[in-house]
């Protein structure tokens, strides 16, 4: 064997080291990658309950305002009708102080008139009770329902809160172990092998499948499989810039 034979194949050697590290890196790295994407989708699943929740609220503040008002309303009716008996115990005790047949007829007629206006406020005071009632249920039922979602909702952020805080030690957990492995690889394949996992959905290095890069699945040439054998570089796939490896040789 030449002694440059004997090189190569110390540096195929190093070269498939740093691949398995690489492979080993790959492992965590997806894993990492899935924890974190987990950890920015939690908090938007509570965020679209929260919005329902929300516009529960808003219509539990509608149906107060409808009581208040319905209430209101009836007030002012009550009122009205006290002042109408008011007017008609008025004109009735002035009957007796009227001189004339034509003053006490007028102010008998003017009576009825108060008695006729008495009784269609009367009327809608009592249809104003169904309204209170009707308003009173609505807003009843509404308080409930709003009571169910709160219990939901708060349900549901507790367990996210507890799921991103365990996501959360996992991330440390695996980040640490790799931490540990990442300064055994070649400062110049790490930061390509890093730039590659982050342009391209947290895979960096992927093994070549039936002839096919294991990423994208473009078919690869028979010169790249050749380079690949080689183990003289990093070789990787030119549609998606992943490195390739060859499962079989490691
Ligand atoms: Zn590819």
């Amino acid at each position: 064997m030449t002694r440059e034979k004997d090189l190569m194949t110390v540096t195929g050697q190093n070269l498939k080291d740093q691949i398995r590290k690489l492979v080993e890196l790959q492992v965590m790295d997806e894993e990492i990658f899935r924890f974190k994407r987990e950890l920015r989708e939690k908090p938007v699943e509570l965020e679209a309950l929260k919005v329902e929740f929300d516009s529960k609220k808003v219509t539990l503040k509608e149906l107060e305002d409808k009581l208040k008002t319905v209430q209101v309303q009836q007030k002012e009716l009550e009122l009205d009708l006290k002042m109408k008996e008011e007017g008609i115990a008025k004109a009735d005790a002035s009957l007796s102080l009227l001189k004339t047949n034509k003053e006490y007829q007028a102010r008998l007629l003017e009576i009825e008139n108060l008695k006729a206006d008495k009784s269609i406020v009367e009327e809608r005071i009592l249809l104003g009770y169904d309204d209170v009632d009707a308003a009173r249920k609505a807003l009843e039922a509404e308080k409930v329902t709003v009571l169910q979602y709160e219990k939901e909702f708060n349900a549901k952020k507790k367990q996210v809160d507890d799921d991103v805080a365990v996501i959360g030690d996992q991330v440390k957990v695996k980040e640490s172990q790799r931490s540990r492995i990442a300064p055994e690889v070649r400062p110049d394949y790490l930061s390509r092998y890093e730039r590659v996992l982050k342009n391209k959905d947290g895979l960096g290095i992927v093994k070549v499948d039936n002839h096919a890069c294991g990423g994208c699945h473009m078919h690869l040439t028979e010169q790249v499989m050749n380079e690949l054998k080689k183990y003289e570089q990093i070789i990787a796939c030119d549609q998606c810039a992943r490195i390739l490896y060859l499962a079989d040789d490691l």
